[in-house]
């Protein structure tokens, strides 16, 4: 899930850290089930239960059911993943809409555990897909690999922003500014906001101990976006495809840890 754009929190103990990749794996695994089912005539609230049973067996809660954060939201969000196809980036509600040959699906999952959050997504090719959504997805994973790779105490958010901006739109794609990667702990949504554009050098300090939510989400056609009438989906205005990667990452003196990947 990311957050709307509107000093960060920075983790306390040792065991919380811990915690921490615990709650990122419970993600990852919830993750590889979904992609191991993701294929044509899978409904996504059937992806959704195969999250929701994951993260429960596992011993956590989904972080996204029943989520509110306010502002113009009518109503929580009513599942445990964000399932989003094609021109949607982020925030589409689970249903019985069937996932066709072709489509790009992004999944963004959150899950609580030990009182704290791990929050990541991806973006899937379902059965054969064509080879400019291929590398839509490619660059999409590969601009967060990069923004991920700036993370270390002392370097600053920019830092980040700025590595995954120059990559996307250096192949041409549209990042979406409208909402943001942020900070991430003993609340799914901290400060500081991570954004996927910005100058090097500029925005918060990257302390030791922080987690971080980072998300770019890189559209074909237009950085502008709109809302649904169902008041979560958000879509490209223009209606090109879009995709999305997340991962949570803790700051730790030997680099960034990613806790969200199957270790
Ligand atoms: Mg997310
Ligand atoms: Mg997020």
């Amino acid at each position: 899930m990311a957050r709307r754009r509107s000093g960060g929190i920075t983790i306390k103990s040792r065991r919380d850290l811990n915690m921490m990749i615990e709650a990122g794996q419970i993600v990852a695994h919830a993750k590889a089930n979904m992609a191991a089912a993701a294929a044509p005539g899978i409904e996504t609230r059937e992806l959704d239960a195969i999250a929701e049973n994951t993260i429960r067996k596992l011993g956590a809660v989904p972080s996204f059911k029943g989520y509110n954060p306010g502002m113009s939201m009518r109503y929580a969000f009513p599942a445990t993943i964000c399932a989003s196809l094609n021109d949607e980036i982020v925030h589409g509600i689970p249903s019985r809409r069937k996932l066709k040959e072709g489509d790009i699906l992004s999944v963004d999952c959150g899950a609580f555990y030990g009182g704290v959050h791990g929050d990541s997504a991806f973006s899937i090719g379902i059965g054969k897909i064509s080879e400019d959504r291929q590398r839509l997805m490619d660059a999409t994973k590969e601009s967060l690999d990069r923004g991920i790779a700036k993370v270390r105490a002392g370097a600053r958010i920019g830092d980040i922003s700025n590595a995954i901006q120059r990559y996307a739109e250096g192949l041409g794609y549209y990042l979406v500014k409208q909402y943001v990667g942020h900070g991430i702990g003993y609340d799914m949504h901290e400060e500081p906001q991570v954004p996927n554009y910005g100058k090097a050098g500029n925005g918060p300090l990257i302390r030791k101990g922080m987690g971080l939510a980072i998300e770019p989400m890189l559209n074909i056609g237009t950085a502008e976006t709109k809302v649904l009438e169902d008041g979560w989906t958000v879509s490209t205005a223009d209606g090109s495809l879009s995709a999305h990667f997340e991962d949570t990452v803790i700051v730790t003196d030997r680099g960034p840890v990613i806790t969200t990947r199957l270790a």
